[in-house]
Formats: structure tokens, C-alpha cells, sequence
């Protein structure tokens, strides 16, 4: 497919990152899944961070910390990193992670269930001009909800997997994890407090800005 072959010339001009990948070996010696962010998406997590001058990022989805730190290289000054992890041990390996990186003392995970840390994060009035949605695709519409609610004029909206290995454009396909991750992108592309993008690239990647 001339998409692949475009995605394999991108990342033969990019040199090996050695940070990250020991982070990823560090998922597959844990045999954690192998889901972190693309390489592609995860250099344009650094740029917007930068880009947008954001100082509050909210990762939903820790994982292993792949994503984490690509989101931490980009802040600046006083800029603040919160994850959202369902599970102690993946987010064990992820605060390991951002601490080799040198972000122990800007990055923060948080383990428990990401609707619920969302209301608590609202109830205490927070508030993000960053959020990279991309833990699991069934609750994405609700965490899409939540992230609305939390932000400002000028946030940016970055949600992981749109094509969710096809499964969100695959009309036979209708489990739950597919349904959710078609409601995301459908909300992301058509709600009136919305700008955003759909990138088709390795497994897509929408990114919105808050009016
Ligand atoms: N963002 C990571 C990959 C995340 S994979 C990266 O690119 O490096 C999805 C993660 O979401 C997994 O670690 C999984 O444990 C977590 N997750 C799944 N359901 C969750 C929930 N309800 N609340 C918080 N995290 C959840
Ligand atoms: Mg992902």
C-alpha cells in the first residue's frame, strides 16, 4: 500500500531514539501489550506541546510511558504532566519510565479508573490546555465528554487510534471497543465547539482545538 511504503520512508529519516526504545523494550519484557503511540505520532505529541506552549497535559491511557514522554519533551517552564492509568503495574513501569527520562519532577501518574479520576479532576474545579485521549475505545465518547468540560478556549483535543486497526471503518465489525471509537471520531469532526483533523496515517490520529 503506498500509505505504508510512505510511512516506512518517514521513519527511515528519522535516527533511533534510544530513549524510547528502551521503553519499549521495557513493555515487552514485562509482556505488556505493544500499543504505545507511533513513532510518526508520537515526534507530532512533542511538537504540539510545544507548539501550543501548553503547560497543563492530561494523558488518559499511561501504558508504559511511550506516549508520556513524548507529551513531557515537548512542555516548557513550569509545564505539568498528569496520566491516567487503570493499572498499578503499567503505571508502575510508566513513572520508572518518565523518571529515566529525567521528567520525575513534572510528570505524575495516576492509577484508578480514568472516568473516575476526570470527576474528581472536575469537581476540584482543573482545568488543561492539553489532552491525549488513549485508553480504552469503548469509554472514548466519555472521556471525550469529560475533556470538554475541563477545558478552556484554546485547547487542544489529540485522540489515538481512530482506525482502530479498522475496526471503526469496518461495518462488520460492531463490538463495543469499534462502536466507541466511531462515536469519538464523529463527535471530534462534527461538534460545534470543535476544530479538528482526522491524520490517516499508521492508525490515525484525530486533533481538535476548542473554540
Ligand atoms: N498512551 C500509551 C498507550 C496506552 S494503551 C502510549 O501510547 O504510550 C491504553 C492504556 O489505557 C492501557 O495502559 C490500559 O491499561 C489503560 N486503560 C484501559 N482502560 C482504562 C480506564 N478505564 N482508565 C484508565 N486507563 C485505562
Ligand atoms: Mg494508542
Amino acid at each position: 500500500m503506498d500509505s505504508d511504503n510512505g510511512v516506512w520512508y518517514a521513519e527511515s529519516l528519522y535516527p533511533p531514539d534510544e530513549q524510547l526504545q528502551r521503553v519499549l523494550n521495557s513493555i515487552r519484557e514485562s509482556g505488556m501489550p505493544e500499543i504505545s503511540v507511533s513513532p510518526g505520532y508520537g515526534r507530532l505529541l512533542t511538537l504540539l506541546v510545544q507548539m501550543t506552549g501548553a503547560r497543563s497535559v492530561l494523558e488518559i491511557g499511561a501504558l508504559g510511558g511511550y506516549s508520556g514522554i513524548c507529551l513531557a519533551r515537548g512542555l516548557t517552564g513550569e509545564g505539568r504532566l498528569l496520566s491516567l492509568e487503570l493499572r498499578e503495574d503499567y503505571a508502575g513501569l510508566a513513572r520508572e519510565n518518565l523518571q529515566q527520562a529525567g521528567f520525575a519532577d513534572r510528570a505524575e501518574v495516576r492509577v484508578g479508573d480514568a472516568l473516575k479520576s476526570l470527576d474528581s479532576l472536575l469537581e476540584a474545579g482543573e482545568r488543561f490546555d492539553f489532552f491525549f485521549i488513549d485508553a480504552d475505545k469503548v469509554h472514548a465518547p466519555e472521556y471525550l465528554e469529560r475533556a470538554l468540560l475541563l477545558a478552556k478556549p484554546g485547547t487542544i483535543i489529540v485522540g489515538d487510534n481512530a482506525f482502530y486497526h479498522g475496526k471503526a471503518y469496518n461495518p462488520e465489525n460492531n463490538g463495543p471497543g469499534a462502536i466507541g471509537i466511531r462515536r469519538f471520531n464523529e463527535r471530534m469532526a462534527s461538534d460545534p465547539r470543535l476544530e479538528s483533523t482526522l491524520l490517516p496515517a499508521y492508525d490515525g490520529m484525530t486533533i481538535a482545538r476548542v473554540k
